[in-house]
């Protein structure tokens, strides 16, 4: 019988674990089957971009059936575990539960924004972890620039100008920066309005942004946000959002309709209902060979696992280009355990690291050189076009990137596509 071979989460950690496996595997050792809401993966570092209309959403993902061709794939989630019974239960997209059995269980669920008890958050905020909101933000940035330069009430046109990001880590700033950037960019269209009318307000409660870069690379940031009139409020927190009246600890009051919260991240809350060992974040308890703790047959890495950081000591950062390489370890640890050898623990030495700001606008290490401008950006896109699966993706990708370099960002706001019915029923009521 072939080993039963169950990846929950189709991220970064369950995409590059299951094609670790697709490699190595002999023919009929194993069988791998992939659990994911979505039929893709989502390339996150590419969100930013996005958001900013720089790619189509549909090139920012990787389709997983047309990668995994040797796995079987189940659009679904996790909703428990019988570890006694080796027994997943997964709610498909539709239909009754599924119960999947497993010899060997990988689980790599990621993470989900982290909210706070701030009033109105709920109902005024948005994340910036998905696709849907990526792409949101986009249309939404453009329809307020619409309702600013068609409007004749100086309050609401006020209103439509200020955009607020509360989180300076690197989510926070690329969103921030990249949308700026196009905003700017398209507003020779709009001679209604003023560059200097717009309000970009970035805030954050430790005393610098960019907390898990270094110092210079974050100084480096700053200058080139602030030059462009982003307003970076450090050491400040938002509380209260109620009505869309932003309320900063600062004593600022302003009204906004956009409000953007990318104050952390946190691991899905599933995980500590499985009875599986958690740390204080909610992370499952991991060993450096990415074994869950007490449990010979489950292993977890990514941003819902605390795995000792090898490099830096303490567990490692939620990062994508962690989760890669904890993946292809936890691969090739599956495969050692197939055939009776013991698993290898993580190792990995970060090379660099680079923080998007807009077009030829880019901030970066590596291999301990600072770099930024147009060769910081150059070099990230070069990165990424190696990085993502498959010739089709890059290709497109690259296509997005090319077209954009001549032009200006494409101003058209398709926001009703998230209505895709009000024509329709529009047209029942006359
Ligand atoms: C906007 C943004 C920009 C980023 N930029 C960078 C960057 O530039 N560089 C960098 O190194 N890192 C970056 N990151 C971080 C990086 O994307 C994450 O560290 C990485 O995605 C973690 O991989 P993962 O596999 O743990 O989780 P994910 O890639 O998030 O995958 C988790 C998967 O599990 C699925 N899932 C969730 N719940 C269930 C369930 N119950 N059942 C089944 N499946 C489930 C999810 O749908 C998802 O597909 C960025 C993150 C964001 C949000």
């Amino acid at each position: 019988m072939p080993t039963r071979i169950l990846i929950i989460g189709g991220g970064y950690v369950g995409l590059y674990t299951a094609l670790k496996l697709q490699r190595g595997l002999r023919s009929g050792e194993a069988e791998v089957t992939v659990v994911n809401p979505e039929n893709y993966m989502i390339y996150r570092p590419l969100l930013p971009e996005v958001a900013s209309g720089t790619l189509e959403p549909r090139h920012a993902v990787v389709p997983l059936r047309a990668v995994l061709r040797k796995a079987r794939f189940v659009s679904g989630a996790l909703t428990g575990l019988d570890t006694a019974a080796r027994t997943a239960t997964v709610q498909p997209i539709a239909g009754p539960d599924l119960t999947l059995g497993y010899d060997e269980l990988v689980l790599a669920l990621g993470a989900r924004s982290k909210l706070l008890p701030v009033p109105g958050l709920v109902e005024n905020g948005i994340g910036f972890n998905s696709l849907e909101e990526a792409a949101h933000l986009r249309d939404h940035v453009l329809r307020q620039l619409e309702i600013a330069s068609a409007t004749t009430d100086h309050e609401l046109r006020r209103r439509a100008l200020t955009f607020v990001f509360v989180g300076g880590g690197y989510t926070g700033v690329e969103a921030i920066a990249e949308l700026q950037d196009m905003a700017v960019d398209v507003l020779e269209g709009y001679p209604e309005l003023d560059r200097s009318e717009m309000r970009w307000i970035l805030v954050e409660a430790m005393d610098r942004i960019l907390g898990t870069v270094s110092a210079d690379l974050a100084d480096l940031a700053t200058t080139e946000l602030t030059g462009r009139g982003i307003d970076i409020r450090t050491g400040t927190l938002l509380e209260s959002a109620e009505n869309g009246v932003l309320q900063l600890s600062d004593g600022t009051k302003l009204a906004s309709d956009t409000l953007v919260w990318v104050a952390g991240t946190r691991p899905q809350p599933i995980l500590g209902e499985l009875g599986l060992p958690v740390d204080d974040r909610g992370r499952l308890v991991v060993d450096g060979t990415m074994r869950v703790d007490g449990y010979a047959d489950i292993w977890s890495a990514g941003d819902c696992a605390a795995v000792p950081d090898p490099e830096q000591g303490g567990t490692c950062p939620p990062t994508a280009q962690h989760a890669v390489r904890q993946a292809q370890q936890l691969g090739e640890n599956l495969l050692l355990t197939l055939r009776g050898h013991a698993p290898k623990p993580f190792q990995y030495n970060s090379r660099g690291e680079f923080v998007t700001l807009g077009k030829n606008k880019a901030v970066g290490e590596v291999g301990g050189h600072k770099v930024n401008g147009t060769l910081a950006w150059t070099l990230r896109r070069a990165y990424y076009a190696t990085q993502i699966p498959t010739w089709n993706r890059t290709a497109r990708v690259l296509c997005d990137w090319a077209v954009g370099m001549p032009f200006g960002h494409d101003v058209v706001n398709f926001g009703s596509r998230e209505e895709p019915r009000g024509a329709f029923r529009q047209a029942a009521k006359k």
